[in-house]
Order: C-alpha cells, then sequence, then structure tokens
C-alpha cells in the first residue's frame, strides 16, 4: 500500500524537489508551506496530480492530518531570511518541531528532521563527522538558525528516547539547484545571478573560505534512502564531501557563464564559517549512499534553470 507523507516547506527549494520524486513513486503527498521562502512557482505543476494537497500552513500552529511518514522541512534556511525574522526563526525550529513530532507521536509516523551542517557552527575539526559536537556561537547572528536547528535535534532525541517515536535526523550540508530563489541571498544563486546579469560578484571576506556543495538530486535521494532505512537513526551528514572556496566557486562560474563579471569584496558576515565539508563515512557504510553529481554539471543545470527564470 502507498503512503499518505507529509512534507513541511514542501513548496521550497529542496522541498519542491522532494515532493516531485515522492510523487512519482505514487504516494500521497500532504504539502505545508506557509510561502515565507518558498513559493507556489516551485509545486504548480504538481498541483495537477491529485495525489498532491497543498496546505497553506505555519507549522508553529498545531495541525491535524493522518500520515505514515513526515519530513520536516520547514525552515528558512538562507542566512539572508532567516535573519530577517529571527525570532520566528527559532519557534519554527523549536514550536513547529514540538507540533510535529506531537502529530508523529499521535499518528505513529515515521518523522525525519532535515537539520543542517550549521550545528557544526564554526567546526575546528575537519572534515566534519557526525561524532563532533560543534563550535557554535548561541548569541550571535547565525544563532537564531544554528541553535534552532540544533534544539531541534534535541527534541528529536528526547521524543524519540521518552515516546519511543522513529525518527530520523539528517544534517544536510550546503545544496544547490534548479528552484532556489535567484534573490535568496545563497553564495549560489548570488554568483549565477550576478554572472547572468553581467553584475559584479560579490565576495564576502576574502574569498578563502570554503564549503561543499551538493546537487539536489543527490541530496534528495540521500534523504529518501535515509527515511526508509529500518537501521540507521543518525543524526548523518548528507551533503558533498568535495571541498571549494568562494573564489573557486566563483570562477567556476564565470567560466561556465561566459561572463565578464568582476569580483568585489565585501566584509565577512559575523560568524560565517572558515571552512566546511562533510565526513561521509557513515552514509556511505550505512545507507550505501555517496553523491555523484559533479560541481561543474550542477552547476551548469542551475545556471540553466537561472537563464529561465531570467
Ligand atoms: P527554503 O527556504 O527554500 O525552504 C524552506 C521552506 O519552508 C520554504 O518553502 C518556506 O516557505 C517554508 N517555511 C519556513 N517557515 C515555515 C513555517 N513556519 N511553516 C511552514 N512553512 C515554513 O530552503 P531549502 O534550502 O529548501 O531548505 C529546506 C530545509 O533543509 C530547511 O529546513 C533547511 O534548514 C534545511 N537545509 C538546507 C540546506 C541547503 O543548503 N539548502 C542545508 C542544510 C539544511
Ligand atoms: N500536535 C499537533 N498535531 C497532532 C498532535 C499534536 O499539532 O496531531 C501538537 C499539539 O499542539 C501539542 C504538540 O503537538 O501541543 C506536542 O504534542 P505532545 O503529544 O508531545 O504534547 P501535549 O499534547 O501533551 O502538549
Ligand atoms: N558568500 C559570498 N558572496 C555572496 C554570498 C555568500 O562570498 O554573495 C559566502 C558566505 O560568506 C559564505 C559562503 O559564501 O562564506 C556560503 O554562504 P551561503 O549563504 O550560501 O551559505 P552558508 O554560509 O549558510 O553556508
Amino acid at each position: 500500500m502507498k503512503s499518505t507523507i507529509l512534507v513541511t516547506g514542501g513548496a521550497g527549494f529542496i522541498g519542491s524537489h522532494l515532493c516531485e520524486r515522492l510523487l512519482s513513486e505514487e504516494n500521497n503527498i500532504i504539502c505545508v508551506d506557509n510561502f515565507s521562502s518558498g513559493s507556489k512557482d516551485n509545486i504548480l505543476k504538481l498541483l495537477e496530480n491529485p495525489r498532491f494537497e497543498l496546505i497553506r500552513h505555519d507549522v508553529n500552529f498545531p495541525l491535524y492530518v493522518e500520515v505514515d511518514q513526515i519530513y520536516n522541512l520547514a525552515c528558512q534556511a538562507s542566512p539572508l531570511h532567516y535573519q530577517n525574522d529571527p525570532v520566528q526563526t527559532v519557534k519554527t525550529n523549536v514550536h513547529g518541531s514540538i507540533n510535529l513530532l506531537g502529530l508523529a507521536k499521535r499518528t505513529k509516523a515515521r518523522i525525519l528532521q532535515a537539520s543542517t551542517s550549521e550545528v557544526y557552527g564554526d567546526p575546528e575539526v575537519h572534515p566534519q563527522p557526525e561524532t563532533y559536537w560543534g563550535n557554535v556561537n548561541p548569541i550571535g547572528i547565525r544563532s537564531c538558525y544554528d541553535e534552532g536547528k540544533r534544539c531541534a535535534e534535541t527534541l528529536f532525541f528526547d521524543y524519540h528516547r521518552q515516546y519511543h517515536l522513529d525518527i530520523k535526523v539528517a544534517r544536510i550540508f550546503n545544496t544547490y539547484g534548479p528552484r532556489m530563489q535567484p534573490d535568496d541571498g545563497r553564495v549560489v544563486s548570488n554568483f549565477i545571478m550576478q554572472a547572468l546579469n553581467g553584475e559584479d560578484i560579490t565576495i564576502y571576506g576574502d574569498g578563502q573560505q570554503s564549503r561543499s556543495f551538493c546537487y539536489v538530486d543527490d541530496l534528495v535521494d540521500g534523504l529518501m534512502i535515509l527515511m526508509n532505512s529500518e537501521k540507521v537513526t543518525g543524526p548523518i551528514n548528507l551533503g558533498n564531501d568535495s571541498e571549494f572556496t568562494m573564489l573557486e566557486l566563483a570562477e567556476k562560474v564565470i567560466k561556465l557563464t561566459g561572463s565578464s563579471s568582476q569580483l568585489i569584496y565585501k566584509p565577512l558576515p559575523m560568524d560565517d564559517p572558515r571552512k566546511r565539508r562533510p565526513d561521509l563515512s557513515q552514509a556511505k557504510e550505512k545507507l550505501g549512499w555517496k553523491p555523484s553529481v559533479a560541481l561543474e554539471e550542477g552547476l551548469m543545470k542551475t545556471i540553466g534553470y537561472f537563464t529561465g527564470v531570467l
């Protein structure tokens, strides 16, 4: 029998790809979103499918639906967005998670949390294994997101220990691809939009900070394998373990777009992590999953999407 699956944040960047994949496997999907950073455009095609249901709803309020699985992706993910209303960001991670855990408890649904590499903060261990507890500023401008997500992990594990909930926690590293909002401020969308528009490419700091970029299709595969694994609870890192500096990323985007954009340097935002790369040993061993899309290939697909948006 096919499952009824709730995806919160389903109209967002990753959520819309996840809904599409889950629908293609004949499941019934309930997509919940308050459209704070997501968009109806992302799921317009899915709305034609009778097995796809959309509810405009803020997860900070209780939700009563009957489901078999829950993917909790509701949370603004770009620093620009989540710092715009930091109190709402904390609430979404804490109140929102409590409501969805309460829903999972009542319906006995399996529930997956979209956690983040931000739980490692500005890491002193490199690459980051799941056993690393992190280096997070509790009172900085990123804390609403970092500490919110850390508290959500705490809630998931306490509901697991106290009420025996069937939980999964994925620590997602920087993910990119089509349907990122062109103006959401994240580095991949910023660089591509700037390159396509012939504008200066904004490098924050000296551009030597690093990130590891995962193409969205790989990430969605990883999330679904984790959700359907009987043995793995997590937390487990999902991402791509090829690491690039922001200067290297800018060079690639300029080359692939054939742009004549120049680099300009802007101040590094507070608490911006200096380096980040997942240790994927657990994902490879326990889930048999690893990313397969190289950065240039994924960037080409993403550039194709943004060219269409312009
Ligand atoms: P996104 O901003 O595109 O998606 C988040 C979605 O959640 C949006 O559609 C937004 O409208 C919705 N939302 C926000 N607050 C809500 C609320 N209170 N109630 C209902 N809906 C709400 O971002 P994304 O990149 O697709 O991220 C999805 C999830 O994955 C987030 O939880 C994010 O923290 C996590 N994540 C993403 C990345 C990444 O690099 N993209 C990395 C780590 C973790
Ligand atoms: N909740 C929900 N949907 C449900 C069940 C619960 O939104 O189907 C919310 C409800 O707001 C509740 C919260 O989840 O306060 C936590 O539920 P739990 O059962 O853990 O706690 P309690 O009901 O005792 O507050
Ligand atoms: N960044 C940049 N220029 C931009 C946007 C971001 O140099 O126009 C840098 C940012 O300072 C950070 C990295 O790119 O070091 C990744 O930023 P993003 O907001 O995409 O994700 P996060 O910091 O949450 O990993």
